[in-house]
């Protein structure tokens, strides 16, 4: 993989001299530990394959000029000590301090600050540790550095039988993934709704517990998530009003069993009616996880094979051209899948899936492909092992589409009704195609609404095609809104943008989330500008995009 040449060299803060910050740098080097404050001026690692070096300098998904949103230096603190001496200072220094904890949020702006020259708090690397797993309520505590996939580990180790929801990729951050609003695949696939207590660290260095946990000697910190007075936990989540250092988890308790299943619909028209069948079954929780109803284009990109294998010319594949080679699948010529998974005992899971296939083939041309006939390698394996609480990382095989691939995920929210669907997947399509780029659709269906995820796959080496898919983007955004959409989560480069849209009323919520930043975080110090919240200091100079 690539290695992009550093043009600008190291990136200092704004508003420090560079002897005055590489002198500060020391001076927290001293207290944390030398080897706890690395620079960043190494060359810098491109591409998707630093998923796995678990990535903490930048954005290895630049879009924009990559060197625009690189850190200055990265700190690991091991301690929730550590991370107050680390606010303090930064207090003291008046440095942006930009906390992940994996910094495996590809798409989103993986583990790169909104801020140039900001000190990366890479919580992670060492506050890694599974505080508690309790099987008798069935909860977790968790440290940032734990993924999905080390407490799904822990957990089979020590011979329980709760699953782990966990997201397309198995191996980032849960509490990152959890503040981001991210979704898994179980019936616990909304994940803030399944957290149970957060420790935050206040942009000032103070440290508070939400919750049950703000009550000495509780045993109820995991299982009850309010406490008494204002639920606090959600103004932590999306924003940069603190540094979480540990949340509670509900698990799941093993079903009984589980059998995911697929069908396939002929017609793109055929959208429209899925959606309103869907709808009741899910919101009757027949239809039991959040479920992923996919455009058949995906089909083709999850196989691992470049486009160019399928179609040579630019421009959207030809409908023909997609359906031929879906006939050689073993989907057959089809235009939306849906992946499911029914859970329970095999009596319950009949009694339920027979409703599912009455109201699903209402629909001319339905198809339920059965699991049996699939190949081991098919994608359908990594759904069904995903919606059974196990993680996966097929996902990643989309990003051999086109050279250098990379991505950008489009994440508009509607009611889970037909024709809001295809408002949003018109308005996608619209622009997708005036960009030249593959559309990528896939519905994810929440309890009442859709999540549409629409990755916008492009090649990073190309600074034409990077440019392309800014544009679309920008252009998605601004059409939702406009039809009153708005995303649900969105890259750090669109954060200003997203966060303009929700703006009821004169902007009354950014009015009321400025006013909190500046109480909490008076000297603006902790990841300025993240959603589109930006402290007094920076308000109003040029740093919204
Ligand atoms: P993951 O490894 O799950 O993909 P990241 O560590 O990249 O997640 O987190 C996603 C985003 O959420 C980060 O860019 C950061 O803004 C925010 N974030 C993550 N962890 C924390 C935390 N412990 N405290 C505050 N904000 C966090």
């Amino acid at each position: 993989e690539a290695q992009a040449p550093r043009k600008r060299g190291l990136a200092i803060p704004a508003g420090i001299g560079r002897s005055d910050f590489l002198q500060a740098l020391e001076e927290l080097a001293q207290t944390l530990g030398k080897e706890h404050v690395v620079l960043n001026d190494q060359p810098l690692e491109d591409g998707w394959l630093i998923y796995e070096l678990e990535p903490n300098t930048h954005d290895s998904y630049m879009i924009m000029d990559g060197e625009e949103t690189v850190s200055s230096a990265c700190v690991h603190p091991g301690s929730v000590d550590d991370v107050q001496l680390v606010v303090k200072w930064a207090n003291k220094h008046l440095v942006p301090l930009y906390p992940i904890s994996m910094g495996r949020n590809l798409g989103y702006g993986g583990a790169a600050p909104r801020v140039r020259g900001s000190v990366v708090v890479d919580l992670g690397r060492r506050m890694n540790e599974i505080l508690d797993i309790n099987p008798d309520d069935c909860t977790c505590l968790v440290e940032p550095g734990v993924s999905f996939y080390a407490l799904y580990e822990e957990i089979k180790k020590r011979g329980y039988t709760m699953w782990v929801d966990t997201p397309d990729l198995g191996g980032g951050s849960i509490i990152g993934n959890t503040l981001e609003h991210g979704v898994g695949y179980t019936p616990y696939g909304d994940h803030w709704s399944t957290h149970s207590g957060l420790e935050v660290v206040l942009p000032t260095g103070d440290l508070l517990r939400t919750g049950m946990g703000a009550l000495p000697g509780n045993n109820t910190w995991q299982t009850f998530p309010y406490g008494f007075g204002p639920i606090s936990d959600g103004i932590f989540s999306q924003s940069n009003f603190g540094i979480v250092t540990k949340m509670g988890v509900a698990l799941m308790p093993d079903p009984g069993g589980c059998e995911s299943f697929m069908y396939t619909f002929e017609r793109e028209d055929d959208l429209l009616p899925l959606i309103d069948i869907v709808r009741p079954l899910r919101i009757a929780n027949l239809l039991e996880n959040v479920a992923q109803i996919r455009h058949s284009t995906i089909e083709l990109a999850v196989s691992g094979l470049p486009r160019s294998h399928y179609y040579q010319s630019t421009g959207p594949i030809p409908e023909e051209v997609l359906q031929s080679h879906l006939e050689a699948t073993p989907l057959g010529r089809c235009s939306w899948i849906y992946y499911g998974t029914s859970y329970g005992p095999e009596n319950i899971r009949k009694y339920k899936l027979d409703i599912v296939h009455r109201e699903f083939t209402k629909i001319p041309g339905a198809k339920r492909i059965d699991p049996q006939t699939l190949p081991k390698d098919h994608y359908f394996w990594s759904r069904a092992r995903i919606a059974g609480g196990e993680p996966d990382f097929e996902e990643l095989s989309y990003m051999n589409w086109v050279p250098n691939g990379g991505h950008l995920g489009f994440s508009p929210v509607s009611p889970t009704r037909g024709l809001d669907a295809l408002k949003l997947w018109k308005i996608a399509k619209k622009r997708h195609d005036e960009h030249a780029i593959d559309l990528f659709i896939a519905f994810c269906v929440g309890l009442r609404e859709l999540h549409m995820i629409n990755l916008v796959i492009y090649d990073r080496g190309s600074a034409q095609r990077r440019e392309a898919v800014e544009k679309c983007m920008r252009s998605m955004i601004d059409d939702a809104a406009e039809q009153g959409y708005g995303e649900y989560r969105t890259h750090l480069l669109f954060q200003d943008q997203v966060a303009r849209t929700y703006n009821w009323n004169d902007n009354a919520l950014m009015k009321f989330n400025e006013k909190l930043k500046d109480a909490l975080d008076p000297n603006g110090i902790l990841a300025p500008g993240r959603c589109g919240i930006w402290p007094e200091r920076y308000r109003g100079r040029d740093w919204e995009i």
